[in-house]
């Protein structure tokens, strides 16, 4: 058994002993076998020295039994690293930041403790996963939809606090939490928002409470183990229709982004989409491989418009009653006809309740709130896992070109072939783009891989570009970036941690902060 770094053997012998009494042995880990599986099996540090391996695990039934865990770490100065489900691959799954922590296994407290159908939320403890919820919903027969991401495995807690997206009108999952609940680093049980007042009737109806407003603070963070949350829910509408605008000269994408812009920023359309280029994410070709690497803009136009793939392509999903959706996607077409050339699909289109046949019809479940594992089917046969760089970047077509020019030419210098990149609406007013490359269980081309995505965060920032969220081998790399002021934001995230966790046990290193005792000397 490992122990983490700074504390004795028999201190954490000791500590081992008093969580088995706090939870019950059986809930506290500690052989190889146990421990191998919070490893996260998309490391990009696999199998090499620095990757973190966790000590032990501990998995509490309840917020007493996370109290009581909390002080004994707090005793021994012990890291603790809080998952919910653990499923948040690409990101670190399970594993901590910091190798020799404990796991904090929230996946026990699996209980939906409401879900109304009235006001449209639900309350949640952290190991309910989106296919717990979905099926609570649907054996209690309630009018609502949840917003799974892609893949539906994680949890509503784990997904929104590090501010994953989903594809309905509810999609941005961090701004649809309303109310938690948090045990602090010194085991004191806060609640936020309306439910700092007892007996408050609208914790999960009214976010802000009174005050400096503080859920903001838990989310992609090291100050709390969020035991309950509020989620707000999407009343199941009447229509869903997808409509999908093509352009075929790539400076289509300029007036094509501005017109989506107006139609998202006004609320016309309020699902999750992506701004996609077929003809870069097209199947492989060599015509088409020898264009994309260096044949000039028309001979690409010129190929698409003879295989019939557009240069740029967006999926618009309308969300509403029947007539609202026709009528938004007739609005969107009227705008979109100014682009010369523009081309439009219609559908597919449903009317809910969908019975069981059209269910099974479906093809992007997520689209409509089906939590689906579908998305790993998706992915190439050979392919060991994925980890995905992910900068945000402006709501403008010519930003989306100089990101992929950029971001493939850098793929090629560094002899990784072309970039697959597309982009995602997770955000209401900016785009992210994920360039997703492949983990290997290969400690050589892992290296590789690290350069490459080192480089495109140094590359990206010079350009303005921030990673909205990222694996934690990559924490340190982009806290490095957002430093404006000699690195006064996380200067005062520094404060707050000191003051609020000065043994420094909650989950060190999380997004480049890290405890006073474990800080090294900032460049
Ligand atoms: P998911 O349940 O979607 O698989 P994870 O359990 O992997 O998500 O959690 C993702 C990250 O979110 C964790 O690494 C941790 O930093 C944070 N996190 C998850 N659950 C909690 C929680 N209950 N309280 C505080 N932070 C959490």
């Amino acid at each position: 058994m490992s122990v983490p770094p700074g504390v004795t053997p028999k201190d954490f012998s000791d500590a081992i002993k008093r969580w088995q009494e706090a939870l019950g042995a059986e809930w506290v880990f500690t052989s190889d076998e146990d421990i191998d599986l919070y490893r996260d099996p998309y490391s990009p540090v696999w199998h090499e020295q620095e990757e973190p391996i966790a000590s032990a695990a501990v998995a509490p039934d309840g917020v007493e039994q996370i109290q009581a865990v909390v002080r004994i770490a707090n005793q021994y100065k012990i890291p603790l690293w809080t998952i919910s489900t653990g499923k948040n691959l690409g990101y670190g799954g399970s594993a901590p930041l910091l190798g020799g922590s404990v796991v904090l296994d929230l996946k026990r407290m699996n209980r939906v403790l409401e879900v109304n159908d009235k006001n449209h939320y639900a309350l949640v403890e952290p190991g309910v996963s989106y296919f717990d919820l979905y099926r609570y919903i649907q054996d209690h027969k309630l009018k609502v939809w949840i917003d799974p991401p892609d893949p539906g495995w994680g949890s509503p807690m784990g997904n929104s606090l590090e501010r994953g997206g989903g594809y309905t009108p509810m999609h941005d999952h961090f701004d649809a939490v309303c109310g938690m609940e948090v045990v602090l680093p010194d085991g004191e049980l806060m609640r936020t928002g309306m439910g700092a007042l007892p007996g408050a009737k609208t914790w999960q109806q009214y976010k802000y409470g009174f005050g400096p407003y503080i859920q903001g603070a838990f989310s992609q963070s090291s100050l709390g183990i969020v035991t309950k949350m509020g989620v707000w829910l999407y009343p199941e509408p009447e229509a869903y229709l997808l409509g999908t605008v093509m352009v075929w000269k790539r400076n289509d994408v300029i007036p094509l982004v501005e017109i989506f812009t107006e139609l998202v920023s006004s609320g016309t359309m309020r699902g999750c989409t992506t701004v996609a280029s077929p003809l870069w994410l097209g199947l492989p070709d060599p015509e088409l491989d020898t264009l994309r690497a260096g044949g000039s803009v028309t001979a690409m136009e010129e190929y698409g418009r003879r295989k019939g793939i557009p240069y740029w392509s967006i999926p618009l999903p309308f969300y509403g009653p029947a007539k609202v959706v026709a009528a938004q996607w007739e609005y969107a077409k009227k705008k979109c006809s100014s682009i010369p050339g523009v081309t439009f699909q219609d559908g597919p289109s449903y009317r809910f309740p969908l019975n069981a046949d059209d269910l099974a019809k479906v093809r992007d479940p997520v689209q409509i709130g089906i939590p689906s594992l579908q998305i790993f089917g998706l992915l190439p046969p050979q392919s060991r896992g994925h980890i995905g760089f992910s900068p945000i970047v402006p709501m403008d077509g010519q930003a989306l070109i100089d990101a992929f020019s950029l971001f493939d030419s850098i793929h090629r210098e560094l002899g990784w072939g072309r970039a697959v990149l597309t982009t995602l609406t997770s955000f209401p007013r900016a785009i992210v783009i994920i360039d997703l490359f492949p983990v290997e269980k290969d400690v050589e081309k892992n290296r590789k891989m690290r350069e490459l995505y080192r480089r495109l965060i140094k590359e990206a920032a010079a350009r303005g570009w921030g990673e909205y969220r990222t694996h934690t081998t990559f924490m340190g790399d982009i806290s490095n970036t957002y430093s404006f002021n000699n690195h006064a934001l996380r200067r005062f995230h520094e404060t707050v941690k000191d003051a609020v966790d000065p043994n420094g046990i909650l989950s060190p290193g999380k997004c480049g902060i890290w405890p006073k005792r474990m800080r090294k000397a900032e460049a």
